[in-house]
């Protein structure tokens, strides 16, 4: 199915700051070698520079928005490699946001895939209801028995390609989420020096509650209390990477309002996705636009524990790590010196150097479960680098690459741990007289 020259919405929609936006690349092609669809298939058109002329050839009304233009767009993992690469200061990310929002109208092929999608989007994902439903259902497929009859079983060969891989994906998945239905207040150890909100998120507050718990036991411990306001919702970054720039935008009001309310001086993510967009809430606004104040206050919590004084883990871990770094905390917001100096901090603990850190590991929001092939290609790639270091332990900052890595180590048969950043500081406080119990 195409859509003719007068109905491209990319050439009704794309105003002067896009175009110009767009007109930023000088076609050097210095972002292609760090793209990791190009690095897989070759094709120009699946490299950044590749996916601007399609996205140039549209603004301009020179190609029809067709199948074909979208295989391109899809398969592009919105990693912002070439962000970092680009000498011009290309905004990708931005442009490609824009380009799925405005096509997000055509790009179904059907009706009834448009209402699932949509109905997963705006009603399941920003719902805890829904979700702590979705992740019961999870856990009782999982507590009987049937994930591993359907993993390990005949049953797996029944299973269509797709459906098998993100079954043989799924995380184990806890019984209660982390956030409760009020507001939560953990007090800080010790001499009190700050109070911070926790965002805690949609998918991570229920299937990683061990990792927000961590967090809140590193900065309970550095002398901050930790608030986690109850009616906050998700943060909207998977509803913009799939186009559904509305919902995205009816999520970040509401977040606003939740934390604009009660005064945070500092709002911490764990979640390097849910970060860079929350603090993309400001390019869409100037300073006198209350975003603004908003999106200065997020900070990752490696970045904000590098900027406190840090109580030194005491005791040693004696373990080999490799960080994996995740895309939207280097090439999203520019986080990589914070996360690596914490973890030299841990005494007995040797870091070791993994080629192609910053290269996406093929997590990229829901891109495992939509581009699946693609996927795993960007997997095996990192795996047999993670593999070739013989480290005990990969650390990573972010939900959805704790998943990918996790599932290519039972790929690979591998027994390293995956352990997200806040896991392994807790880790190496635990000894600490006072450090609060798990
Ligand atoms: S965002 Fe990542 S996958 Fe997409 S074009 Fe840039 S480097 Fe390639
Ligand atoms: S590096 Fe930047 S300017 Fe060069 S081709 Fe890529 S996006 Fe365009």
């Amino acid at each position: 199915m195409s859509h003719k020259l007068l109905i491209n919405p990319i050439y009704t929609s794309f105003g002067i700051k896009e175009k110009h936006l767009l007109q930023e690349c000088i076609h050097c092609g210095f972002c292609l070698p760090t793209c990791p669809t190009y690095i897989e298939n070759g094709k120009e058109m699946d490299s950044p520079r590749g996916r601007l002329y399609l996205m140039e050839a549209a603004m301009n009304g020179e190609i029809d928005i067709s199948e074909r233009f979208f295989e391109h767009i899809d398969l592009c993992l919105v990693c912002r490699a070439c962000e970092t690469a680009c000498p011009s200061g290309v905004q990708f990310g931005k442009l490609m946001e824009i380009t799925r929002d405005v096509t997000h109208s055509v790009r179904y092929k059907s009706s009834v895939s448009k209402l699932i999608s949509n109905f997963i989007l705006s009603v399941i994902i920003p719902s805890h209801g829904w979700l702590s439903t979705i992740f019961k259902l999870g856990w009782l497929y999982q507590k009987t028995g049937l994930h591993w009859v359907t993993k390990n079983t005949f049953m797996k060969n029944i299973l269509p390609a797709k459906i098998r891989n993100i079954n043989e994906s799924i995380p184990p998945i806890p019984f209660k989420r982390f956030a409760k239905n009020n507001v939560q207040t953990f007090h800080a150890i010790g001499e009190k020096k700050g109070r911070v909100a926790l965002f805690t998120g949609c998918v991570m507050d229920h299937l990683f509650p061990d990792v927000h718990a961590a967090t809140i036991r590193i900065l309970n411990w550095n002398g901050y209390e930790v608030v986690i306001p109850s009616d906050q919702t998700c943060c909207g970054a998977l509803h913009v990477h799939s186009g559904d720039g509305k919902t995205s935008k009816q999520l970040r009001d509401i977040n606003l309002s939740v934390f604009s309310d009660r005064s945070f001086d500092i709002i911490i993510l764990n979640a390097a996705g849910c970060g860079a967009h929350l603090k993309q809430y400001k390019q869409e606004n100037n300073k006198d636009n209350p975003t603004y104040p908003f999106s200065k206050k997020v900070k990752d919590l490696t970045e904000f524990l590098a900027t406190v004084p840090l109580r030194n883990p005491e005791f040693p871990l004696y373990l080999k790590v490799v960080y994996d770094e995740p895309c939207h905390l280097i090439h999203g917001q520019g986080i990589s010196v914070e996360p690596k100096q914490i973890i030299k901090s841990i005494p007995g603990t040797t870091f070791l150097s993994l080629i192609e850190s910053d290269a996406c590991c093929g997590s990229a929001g829901s891109y495992s479960i939509t581009e699946t092939e693609m996927s795993l290609k960007v997997l095996e790639r990192k795996m047999n680098h993670i593999a070739s270091t013989g480290a005990d332990c990969v650390v990573t900052a972010n939900p959805g690459c704790q998943i990918q890595l996790q599932w290519g180590m039972n790929r690979k048969n591998l027994s390293m741990e995956v352990l997200h950043i806040a896991e392994l500081l807790d880790r190496a406080y635990q000894k600490s007289n006072g450090y609060p119990l798990p």
